[in-house]
């Protein structure tokens, strides 16, 4: 049987923009957000520019109280590939651009080797606010907790319907498992196309940060290779 699945969920995509500002999760208090929740946040008939300027005042949880701004997505407003990793870093939380640090750098040079076109790609996370902890003096990741991905949810659906692109890929076990459920294991399951109301196609891989923390040079180019794989498998789903 073919990797690739038909969908068979009404989907994400097609649901009007609205849908994204009604329907989704509110932040629980967990969150310790002290503005308004994200659905509230949404213009009506919203763009991409209109969300990303919205997001920009974004206090649905306190992750803004230690990010220096909201790393919203980028990419063509119609992009067939939508990439999906966690968060933004310590680089990306300064420039304010998604992908634009060492991951960042690493995953343009797998798109490369893949076929695929950066500038083609809409890249994006689904958490747009950087989570660290001090370490003397450097900011060292956090991973944000299932009710900081809840409270920032809305703002990746929203550019979900917005963009609707014909492939998503889920980058590392935090957006695999926000995305395609808790049971969702990238080490057993990356590289196949699976079955999600998100897109016509929906994948998911390991987050290029998780390469370049490989041991040593020897698992790095294993690990870069079997990601370069998986995005070949994206590319040759590309119309
Ligand atoms: S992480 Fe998301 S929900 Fe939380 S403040 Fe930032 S943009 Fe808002």
């Amino acid at each position: 049987m073919s990797e690739r699945r038909q969908r068979t969920a009404p989907s994400e995509r097609d649901r009007p923009p609205e849908a994204a500002r009604k329907g989704s999760a509110r932040p629980s208090s967990r969150t310790g957000g002290d503005g308004p929740p994200v659905p509230d946040l949404i213009p009506p008939r919203p763009t991409i520019a209109s969300v990303r300027e919205a997001a920009q005042g974004c206090r649905a949880c306190d992750l803004y109280k230690r990010g220096t701004q909201t790393v919203f997505g980028e990419g063509p407003r119609r992009a067939q590939v939508m990439l999906v990793g966690e968060q933004p870093g310590d680089a990306e939380d300064v420039a304010g651009h998604p992908f634009v640090g060492p991951a960042g750098r690493l995953l343009d040079r797998a798109l490369e080797e893949a076929g695929i076109d950066r500038g083609l790609v809409y890249v994006t996370n689904v958490v747009k606010h950087f989570k660290w902890e001090p370490r003397g003096k450097r900011r060292i990741h956090a991973k944000p907790n299932a009710a900081e991905i809840t409270a920032c949810r809305p703002w990746l659906e929203t550019e979900i319907v917005l963009v609707k692109p014909r492939i998503l890929v889920c980058l590392g076990a935090t957006a695999a498992q926000a995305l395609l459920g808790r049971a969702f294991k990238v080490s057993q399951q990356r590289g196949r196309f699976v079955s999600s109301s998100l897109a016509p196609l929906v994948t998911a891989t390991v987050h290029p940060s998780s390469i370049l923390r490989a041991p040593d040079d020897a698992a790095r180019h294993l690990e870069m290779t079997r990601f370069v794989a998986d995005l070949k498998k994206v590319a040759a789903e590309l119309e």
